[in-house]
């Protein structure tokens, strides 16, 4: 019998070869999933009772022909009458296709694109890589088993053919541009991709194993020696399809690998999701290990519909920092074939974001409480995700603000309540603002921690990539609080208490003594002199960069705002502190040697220029050289 497609607009071929889905190498993946439907709908029915024959081997194999170009996928599922494939191939899957041919005509390339996938057209996509394609099926219930071919035009042909087996084959003769999926090593990338988990065994050619003999080496072992056997391309029972009871932590760690064969580290610990009211998902999703370096485009959360990979791009169905985050979720109500913009607005993806969110929480919860050590042992790893989280979803940051741990220079770690507890009796100001003190790097820092460390302060370290966002946020959250580094300003200013330590010196005199110093100081634009009483014990000169200016460009070094960029372009700009209760400051005012005067100031000056790593060049040679000269 011949017959024509039932489409009525123009030839829709040209489109699919065309359009259809960007990746070409997505019809191996819809023929192989029909595959696999055909066979789990056969295994439904025999547990059924509805089929009584033998399900036997139902191994679906992919061949390739080099000789005769042509690829093939067989299953032994339920396979087709005359009538189903006029009803499920002729007709149905045309309807779709029509719709898409109207809604076609007269759009941008864009909107074309935006179009394409919103079809799923699964079995004529095979028409994208081949210029004829045939099947022979025979149904499970002995009805004369059926050849149907057709080369790309709107005409088919069906007739009866012989087949011995039950189940349908797919002979796909692959077109000259994409000889490429004649290729073994190809067709093997494309069903690892897409086929990996897909639950009925699928077998592409040979492989070559290591396995035990029967004969045994020198030492008494059994000899290894090197077999061909069949090539299963698939884990049938993927762990995330299994129960929690009956898995090991080694399981788990097991999978991740088979998930990530290219990365070495194990996992901080997993999530086993399982839901099915009011939508279905199952999925593990793992904390990897988040050091200094993301790479977001490597090793991400893989979708899956039913154990058919769908895409590892699941921006839109998580929320953004869940994307850091590995692992696989499965979810057949997750709408696959769609746009970007759709996928968002739609509610079942939200419910299932929401839900993996608390999830999420749940799990960091449950460490926190029951395994405190643990979770403190982790927290280096974790520390980026949950700030990421707490930055960019107001409902995760309620959840988190229990968990979130500061780490002190000491390497202790606090809860946000705990530490608020400690510092609150020691470093509240007199305005009542509670002074958090940071450092970001413990060594170029040490004399700042030191002199908050005399006072009994203590010092947060705050190195992380997103601590200084981190900073912003938790002083709009942590209200009469500041945040500041310990090389912002001297200690004392840092956090003012009520009492004022008195000069030592008059007025006159500290006017005298900074016009002294501001004397020495060549680059006036960067470094300016402040005059400040502290203890005696404190140090002479004290180099500081202000908090604001020092957030403000780094804030336009990250590109934020244009006040930032303004203050992007200024120069870094100093203070140089000079404690005026310091012994020497009275010393230097009573010298009256010209000469001695400025070599103390100098040397003073350049000392706390090169605590900070700012004395260089010819100003460094100087240093070097007087230095030498007062030794003599
Ligand atoms: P979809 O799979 O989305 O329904 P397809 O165009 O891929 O769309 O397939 C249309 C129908 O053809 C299927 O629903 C199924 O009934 C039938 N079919 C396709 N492939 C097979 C197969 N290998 N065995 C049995 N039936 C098949």
């Amino acid at each position: 019998m011949k017959g024509s497609i039932n489409v009525k607009t123009e030839n829709i071929f040209p489109i699919i070869k065309k359009f259809l889905y960007s990746d070409h190498e997505i019809f191996l993946r819809e023929i192989v999933a029909n595959a696999v439907d055909a066979t789990q709908k056969l295994k439904t029915l025999a547990s059924l009772g509805q089929f009584k024959g033998e399900l036997g081997d139902v191994t679906i194999d992919i061949k390739i022909d080099k000789k005769k170009k042509t690829l093939s996928v067989i299953d032994r599922g339920i396979g087709m009458s005359a009538e189903e494939v006029d009803k499920y191939i002729n007709q149905i899957a045309f309807s779709g296709a029509e719709e898409f041919v109207e809604k076609f005509k007269g759009k941008s390339e864009l909107e074309q694109n935006q179009l394409i996938g919103h079809f799923g057209l699964g079995f004529y996509s095979s028409f994208m890589v081949s210029k004829e394609v045939e099947f022979k099926t025979k149904s499970f219930n002995d009805t004369p088993a059926m050849r149907w071919w057709c080369d790309g035009n709107t005409e088919y042909t069906l007739e009866e053919t012989k087949k011995a087996d039950r189940g349908t084959e797919i002979i796909m003769h692959i077109d000259d541009e994409n000889k490429d999926f004649l290729e073994e090593y190809k067709i093997l990338e494309i069903l690892k991709k897409y086929c990996k988990f897909m639950p009925v065994p699928i077998r592409f050619g040979e492989e070559e194993v290591w396995e035990d003999s029967d004969e045994k080496d020198e030492k008494g072992e059994p000899k290894r020696v090197q077999v061909k056997k069949d090539r299963i391309i698939n884990n049938t029972e993927p762990l995330w399809k299994k129960k929690p009871a009956d898995l090991t932590e080694e399981d788990y760690k097991a999978f991740y690998r088979e998930l990530y064969p290219m990365n070495f580290d194990d996992p901080l610990f997993h999530i086993h999701l399982n839901v099915d009211y009011p939508f279905n998902l199952t999925g593990v999703l793992y904390f990897p290990k988040i050091q200094k370096n993301i790479d977001p485009t490597r090793d991400k959360i893989q979708l899956y519909c039913n154990q058919v990979f769908v895409t590892d791009s699941v921006e839109g169905v998580v929320p953004d920092y869940m994307m850091l985050l590995r692992g696989v979720l499965d979810s057949p109500d997750i709408p696959l074939n769609v746009s970007r913009s759709y996928l968002q607005s739609d509610s079942n993806v939200k419910k299932i974001s929401s839900h993996i969110t608390k999830k999420v929480a749940d799990k960091l919860e449950e460490i926190f409480k029951n395994q405190r050590e643990e979770y403190d042992k982790k927290w280096d790893d974790l520390k980026v995700f949950i700030q990421y989280g707490m930055l960019s979803d107001e409902k995760f940051y309620t959840r988190a603000e229990k968990i979130f741990l500061f780490k002190n220079i000491s390497n202790e770690f606090f809860s946000m309540e705990d530490y608020k507890n400690k510092i609150k009796a020691n470093q509240t100001d007199k305005e009542n603002k509670l002074v958090y003190l940071y450092a970001n790097d413990v060594d170029s820092q040490y004399t700042y921690i030191q002199a908050a460390k005399d006072k009994g302060y203590d010092v947060l370290l705050m190195d992380g990539m997103l601590d200084n966002h981190f900073i912003n946020l938790m002083e709009q959250k942590l209200t009469d609080s500041r945040f500041v580094r310990i090389d912002s300003d001297v200690i004392d200013k840092l956090i003012q208490k009520d009492e004022v330590i008195p000069s030592k010196l008059s007025e006159k005199e500290i006017e005298e003594l900074k016009t002294l110093i501001e004397g020495q100081i060549e680059d006036k634009k960067r470094f300016s002199v402040v005059m400040e009483s502290m203890n005696e014990t404190d140090s002479p000169l004290v180099i500081t960069q202000n908090e604001f200016m020092r957030r403000m460009k780094e804030m336009s070094a990250m590109g934020g705002g244009s006040m930032a960029s303004f203050y992007g372009e200024l120069p870094d700009t100093y203070n140089i502190v000079v404690n005026t209760n310091h012994p020497l400051m009275s010393e230097v005012l009573n010298e009256k040697d010209d000469n001695k005067k400025t070599e103390v100031i100098s040397q003073l000056k350049d000392l706390a220029l090169l605590s900070q790593g700012l004395l260089k060049g010819e100003a460094l040679n100087n240093f070097i050289t007087r230095s030498i000269s007062i030794i003599k």
